[in-house]
């Protein structure tokens, strides 16, 4: 080597040694040709402890089929490859002091394989590259579970942990044009408290509140899981029983119904026991849109009430005068 060829190294040694990123070299047996600082400093081996052994047998925790096999096509393909802490968090087990967690916490890399050309053209090494992407990671990890929440939020009722009006309200939406596309009907109930008012007159609001909380639980519980409930209005409720007819949805309506009369919110050393008034109607394929189902709905609900609440009404399609009149009200 003469004089400029060795300051040349010298320079690029240092560089190598004192650039924020792992710079490895290795040649096609994996053999390391050059580990810098970066390296030594998060790995806790010495450039001289690993220098001209087997990477794989030196370095403990590595991806060995995976990375072997992508040293193996960059070497192929004559091109550069990549690998983003997206698709795999780590290669090298590292791990650095966390400013925000106060902790040390596992390091997020990016990693660039690049084939290098030795002095007659031929591709003999490979260079090895680590970034430590941490903070990027956390950022958008943050932002995505953030962003996970306030979707959680904006959909959910925060008394009932229900499914609120609006994100309940365009389900129901879905689940008419599901019906439509499909003709398998699915049923619609709606369900109100009875004498709430008087709960609250009685009790207070906070009992009320309660009141409110023990219903949903219990239709939480009386549900199947693909059943989608939302608390509709303050002591209104509402579940689409996909795919099931309202001879079906009785099964349900009964059981919740049931239930709610059974069971009973402590205050002080009384209870409150309420009763639940229902309303069940089944798609039909001549309904205009989830508005309308949910107008019949609505009506026999209305009609659990006139009978004397703490009852379930189904709407019956091909029913009574009364229904007709709202068949062809609804058709206009
Ligand atoms: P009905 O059997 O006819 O349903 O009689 P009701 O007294 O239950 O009448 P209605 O359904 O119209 O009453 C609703 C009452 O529910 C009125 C309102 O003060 C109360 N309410 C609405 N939202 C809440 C809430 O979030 N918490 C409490 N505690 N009360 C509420
Ligand atoms: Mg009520
Ligand atoms: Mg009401």
């Amino acid at each position: 080597m003469n004089q400029v060829t060795l300051t040349d190294f010298h320079l690029t040694m240092q560089v190598m040694d004192n650039i924020d990123a792992g710079v490895v070299i290795i040649d096609k047996d994996h053999t390391v040709w050059a580990w810098n600082t970066f390296m030594q400093a998060y790995s806790g081996i010495t450039t001289e402890q690993i220098m001209g052994k087997n990477l794989f047998a030196a370095v403990d925790g590595l991806p060995v089929e995976w990375l072997k096999n992508k040293i193996a096509s960059t070497f192929k393909l004559r091109m550069r490859s990549f690998s983003c802490w997206e698709d795999r968090p780590s290669i090298f087990n590292f791990s650095n002091f966390s400013p925000v967690t106060g902790g040390s916490a596992l390091m997020y890399q990016n990693m660039t394989l690049t084939p290098l050309k030795s002095l007659n053209g031929e591709l003999t090494h490979i260079c090895l590259t680590i970034t430590d992407v941490s903070d990027i990671a956390k950022n958008k990890t943050h932002l995505r579970e953030s962003n996970e929440q306030l979707t959680h939020l904006s959909m959910t009722d925060r008394l009932t942990q229900l499914y609120n009006r609006g994100h309940w309200e365009a389900c129901l939406a879905e689940e008419f044009d599901r019906c439509k596309q499909t003709n398998v009907p699915s049923t619609l109930v709606m369900f109100d408290i009875d004498h709430f008012k008087k709960v609250n007159d009685t009790f207070g609001h906070v009992v009320g509140d309660g009141v409110i909380r023990e219903v949903s639980s219990l239709l939480r519980r009386a549900k199947r899981h693909s059943d989608i409930a939302g608390r509709y209005g303050g002591e209104e409720f509402g579940v689409i029983l996909p795919g099931t007819t309202a001879e079906l949805g009785l099964y349900f309506t009964e059981r919740l119904r049931g239930r709610v009369q059974e069971s009973s919110v402590a205050v002080d050393i009384r209870s409150v026991t309420v009763t639940i008034s229902l309303g069940v109607c089944e798609w039909a394929p001549w309904m205009r849109n989830y508005e309308q189902w949910l107008e019949l709905s609505d009506h026999a609900l209305y009609q659990s009430k006139k009978n004397g609440r703490n009852q379930t009404t189904v709407y019956a399609v091909e029913g009574c005068a009364e229904q007709d009149v709202i068949k062809e009200k609804a058709l206009g």
